[in-house]
C-alpha cells in the first residue's frame, strides 16, 4: 500500500484501515503478545503492603499519555492498588480528540515512549497490526486520531483501572494514617478517594492554566476563546476569525476554522517571522531525556532561559493547511494595543483590534493561541499545599523575580519538595505528591509528559515511588526477613535410590 502526501490538499495523511476483521484479529493477537511479554519480564509476586480498606497506594489524576504511562510504570514495579481518575470520557485519552486540532503529531514516530520495557506495546506494533507494515513505513508522523486510539488500546491492554467522567476538585493534607483525601465529582455525585501518593498528570494546564493576554480578556467571553477551549467551529461559518499567535495551535485552529467555512482567518504574530526551527529535535537524546535532572542548578537554569526563548514551530503541513486557503492571511511584527467591541449600523457586534501602529483589524471572533502559564497558585487541587511547595525562586537566587522562578523545584522523581522553613510534616508528605506536568520543565527539561522525553520521566517517577515505598516499609520488610523460613533441604544425607532428584513440577 502506498501512502503519499499531497501538500496541496489539506487532508491528514491517515492510511485507509485494513479490512476490520483482519485488523481486529491482529490487534487481539498483539494484545495477547503484550500481556505475555509483560508477565515474562514482570516481577513475579506482590511486595507492596496493601493500603487500608478502600484506599489506594497511588492515585493518578489524568488519563492522558502521562497518567496512563505513569500507572504503567508503577505496574512494572508491581505496585498495586493504583487508581486513575479522569475528567473526560473513556474514548478520549487526553487532549488528542479535543483541543489538539492538528492532523498529525509533531513527535517523530520512532522514539521510545510509554511502552517502557515492552516492545509489543509500542505504537509501531499497534499501527502495523491495524494498518499493515507498509502503512507504517510510509507514515511520516502519526495521525492524532490514531494516537488517541493507540492510547485507549494501551490503557486496556495494560489493565489500567480508570474512573472516567470524574473530575478532581480538591486534595486535602494526609490524615493520621498518612492518606491524602481527594474529592472529585462525577455524574453519580461526589466521590472521595484516599491515597498515600498522588501523581498530578493534568496536561498542559497542570502547571497553572491557559494564558490569555489582558487585551483578549477585555473582550466578552462569547466573542473569544483560548485554543484549549471547546470551540464550536461550525458556528464560525461565515465569520471573520482573528487568531492571536503563530505557533502550532494558532495554525491548527486557523486551519480548522477555514475548513469549517470561516469567511476569513487573519493570524497576528508578534515576531518578525514564525519559528521554523524545532529545538525539541535536538533534545531527543538520552543525555537530555534521562539525565538532565543530574546537571547543576546553574546548568539547568541556563538551559531553561535559552530554551524558553525558543518557541515551538507549527508543522509544515499545518502551515500549508492554512495558506492553501485564499481567505487566510498572516500578519507578522504586529502587537495589539487594544481590543474592543463595536456595534455596526445593523446592530451586529464586531471586534476591533488596534495594533501598535494604530491600524484597525476587524473580526467577529478571536481565538487566542497564546499558550500556558506556570503558576501553581492557579491550581485548585494544590491550595492546601501551596505555601510549603519549594519553587525555583525559593532555592536559586537568579530565579527570583523571573517568570520561570515560579516552576516548582522538583526532586529526582518529579516529587514536590518542601521549602526550608516548612514543618516536619510537610517535609514528609509533600514528596508524596508528584508533578508530572508543565511546571516540571525547569527541573527536568524534556523528560516529563511529552513524547520527546516521556520514557525518561516515567522511569524516574516509577523508580522514585518504588524507592520510597521500600524505605518506608523497610523496618517491616526487615522484620519479615528475620522471621522468614524457606526450607529447601528436606533431608541432610545421601540420596535414596528411587527418589526423584528434582521435583516433577516447578516450585517457583
Ligand atoms: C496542537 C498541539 C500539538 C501537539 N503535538 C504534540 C506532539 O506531537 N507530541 C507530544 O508529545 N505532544 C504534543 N502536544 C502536547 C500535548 O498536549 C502533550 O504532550 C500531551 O497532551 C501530554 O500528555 P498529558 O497526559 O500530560 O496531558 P493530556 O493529554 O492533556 O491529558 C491530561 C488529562 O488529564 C485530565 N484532567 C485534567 N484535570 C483533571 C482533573 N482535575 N480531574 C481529572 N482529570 C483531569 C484531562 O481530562 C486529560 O484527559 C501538542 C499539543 C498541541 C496543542
Amino acid at each position: 500500500m502506498t501512502v503519499t502526501y499531497d501538500p496541496t490538499k489539506p487532508e491528514r495523511n491517515r492510511p485507509a484501515p485494513l479490512p476490520d476483521s483482519d485488523a481486529d484479529a491482529r490487534l487481539t493477537a498483539l494484545a495477547a503478545q503484550a500481556k505475555a511479554d509483560m508477565t515474562l519480564i514482570g516481577h513475579n509476586h506482590d511486595w507492596v503492603p496493601a493500603p487500608t480498606d478502600g484506599a489506594y497506594n497511588v492515585l493518578v489524576i489524568g488519563a492522558g499519555q502521562a497518567g496512563l504511562g505513569a500507572a504503567f510504570a508503577l505496574s512494572r514495579h508491581r505496585i498495586g492498588a493504583v487508581k486513575v481518575v479522569e475528567a473526560g470520557p473513556a474514548q478520549e485519552a487526553g487532549c488528542w480528540t479535543r483541543y489538539a486540532r492538528m492532523h498529525t503529531l509533531r513527535s517523530p514516530k520512532n522514539m521510545k515512549g510509554i511502552e517502557l520495557d515492552i516492545p509489543s506495546l509500542h505504537t509501531e506494533r499497534w499501527f502495523e497490526a491495524k494498518y499493515g507494515k507498509d502503512a507504517w513505513d510510509a507514515t511520516d508522523l502519526v495521525p492524532r486520531e490514531d494516537w488517541n486510539e493507540y492510547l485507549t488500546w494501551f490503557r486496556e491492554v495494560t489493565g489500567t483501572d480508570v474512573d472516567f467522567d470524574t473530575e478532581v476538585g480538591s486534595v486535602a493534607k494526609p490524615d493520621a494514617e498518612g492518606y491524602f483525601t481527594v474529592t472529585a465529582t462525577s455524574p453519580a455525585g461526589e466521590i472521595v478517594y484516599r491515597a498515600r501518593r498522588i501523581i498530578f498528570a493534568l496536561g498542559l494546564k497542570g502547571g497553572g492554566g491557559t494564558f490569555l493576554p489582558d487585551a483578549v480578556t477585555a473582550l466578552p467571553e462569547h466573542l473569544r476563546a483560548h485554543t484549549e477551549d471547546d470551540i464550536d467551529f461550525a458556528a464560525l461559518k461565515g465569520k471573520r476569525v482573528i487568531i492571536l499567535g503563530g505557533g502550532a495551535s494558532g495554525f491548527d485552529n486557523g486551519g480548522t476554522a477555514l475548513e469549517n467555512g470561516a469567511a476569513s482567518v487573519e493570524m497576528h504574530v508578534r515576531r518578525h517571522e514564525i519559528p521554523t526551527q524545532n529545538s525539541l529535535r535536538w533534545m531527543e537524546f538520552p543525555g537530555m531525556q534521562e539525565h538532565f535532572y543530574d546537571l547543576t542548578d546553574q546548568q539547568k537554569w541556563d538551559f531553561s532561559l535559552f530554551n524558553g526563548g525558543l518557541p515551538q514551530p507549527p508543522t509544515q503541513a499545518s502551515v500549508w493547511r492554512c495558506f492553501c486557503h485564499e481567505n487566510f492571511d498572516m500578519l507578522t511584527d504586529t502587537r495589539w494595543a487594544s481590543a474592543e467591541v463595536r456595534t455596526t449600523d445593523d446592530g451586529a457586534e464586531e471586534i476591533v483590534i488596534t495594533d501598535d501602529n494604530g491600524k484597525e483589524h476587524v473580526g467577529d471572533y478571536v481565538i487566542s493561541a497564546t499558550g500556558y502559564t506556570v503558576n501553581l497558585s492557579l491550581r485548585p487541587e494544590l491550595t492546601e499545599f501551596l505555601d510549603d511547595i519549594a519553587l525555583w525562586s525559593d532555592v536559586f537566587d537568579p530565579a527570583v523575580g523571573h517568570g520561570m522562578g515560579l516552576c516548582p523545584y522538583l526532586g529526582d522523581g518529579f516529587q514536590f519538595q518542601a521549602k526550608e522553613d516548612a514543618s516536619a510534616e510537610a517535609k514528609e508528605y509533600l514528596p508524596r505528591l508528584i508533578h508530572l506536568s508543565t511546571g516540571a520543565r525547569a527541573s527536568h527539561g524534556v523528560a516529563g509528559n511529552q513524547l520527546s522525553g516521556i520514557f525518561g520521566g516515567l522511569s524516574r517517577v516509577g523508580n522514585r515511588i518504588a524507592t520510597d515505598i521500600t524505605k518506608e516499609n523497610w523496618p517491616a520488610f526487615f522484620r519479615e526477613f528475620q522471621a522468614f523460613e524457606h526450607v529447601e533441604i528436606a533431608e541432610v544425607g545421601p540420596h535414596h535410590e528411587g527418589d526423584a532428584w528434582y521435583p516433577d513440577s516447578p516450585r517457583y
